[in-house]
């Protein structure tokens, strides 16, 4: 063999090699997470009673094998990160009122108010396949203190070692770009629904998680995001009929309060 033949061949074995790296990568990445579309809306909570955003409600949607459930972060006066989805806990503004006095009131089930940190170490018990669906709210206070709850936010779950179990969702452009800016590797979604997908992938968002309506009233942007690669995601869908339009134009993930029909559907025959 000559030698330049020699070299050929041992840069194409590189190249190969390289190849089937990065492929084994992508699929023991993908592998990990359940093989379904069902994200739980601030947990699977309706069937059982559960309250929203509590950790009953993500245990379920973890018992479920849910390839996501969803929580939404706040922050208190003291800057504790604390979930729960209105600015308001029990009549008290969240933003203007400390975690102590916060607490003293329970969710109905019993449960403490949960703070980020004990929601993260939760979700990450005995959990392979359901991702993380993190929601950075907008600060009632400003700009500024939105994108130091995503600074906060984004520590903390590299400090537990949650950053490969999360995707962070937010209302607020700048609030997901902050999450870009502290972890490159983040994964994010827009969800308010006016971004093109050719603009999410310029500002290196990785996917559109949109009101349903907005994928039926622009239409190409289903064919857009997957020309980009961008995660096609639709909140919050609880009917069969919209369920099976998201399914056959093949979204990766749908948001839903009712996790259990949706796995019904989606579920592969066993054999
Ligand atoms: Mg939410």
């Amino acid at each position: 063999m000559s030698f330049e033949k020699v070299c050929i061949f041992f840069i194409s074995a590189g190249i190969s090699l390289l190849i089937s790296c990065t492929t084994t990568r992508k699929n023991s990445m993908s592998k990990k997470f359940a093989a379904n579309p069902v994200v739980a809306h601030r947990g699977a909570f309706k069937k059982n009673g559960f309250p929203e955003n509590s950790i009953a409600s993500l245990k379920e949607a973890i018992r479920l094998k849910c390839t996501g459930s969803e929580f939404d972060v706040r922050m208190t006066a003291d800057d504790s990160l604390i979930i729960n989805h209105d600015p308001h806990f029990n009549k008290l503004e969240i933003e203007k009122t400390t975690y102590a006095e916060l607490s003293q009131y329970k969710l109905s089930n019993g449960e403490k108010l949960p703070t980020l940190r004990e929601y993260v170490l939760a979700g990450l018990e005995n959990n392979t396949k359901t991702r993380l669906v993190l929601e950075i709210k907008p600060s009632g206070i400003g700009k500024e203190r939105g994108k130091l709850i995503a600074e906060r936010s984004v520590a903390l779950v590299k400090e537990l070692k949650a950053a490969p179990m999360t995707v962070y969702i937010s209302f607020d452009y700048d609030i997901l770009k902050k999450v870009i800016e502290v972890d490159p590797a983040a994964s994010t979604q827009y969800l308010n629904g006016e971004k093109s997908p050719e603009q999410l992938k310029t500002d290196g968002i990785a996917g559109a998680d949109y009101h349903f309506s907005v994928f039926k009233k622009n239409p190409g942007w289903i064919e857009q995001a997957k020309k980009y690669k961008l995660i096609l995601n639709a909140w919050t869908v609880n009917d069969a009929e919209t369920m099976d339009w998201l399914l056959k134009n093949g979204f990766d993930f749908i948001t839903t309060n009712e996790p259990e029909l949706l796995l019904k559907k989606t579920a592969r025959p066993t054999k």
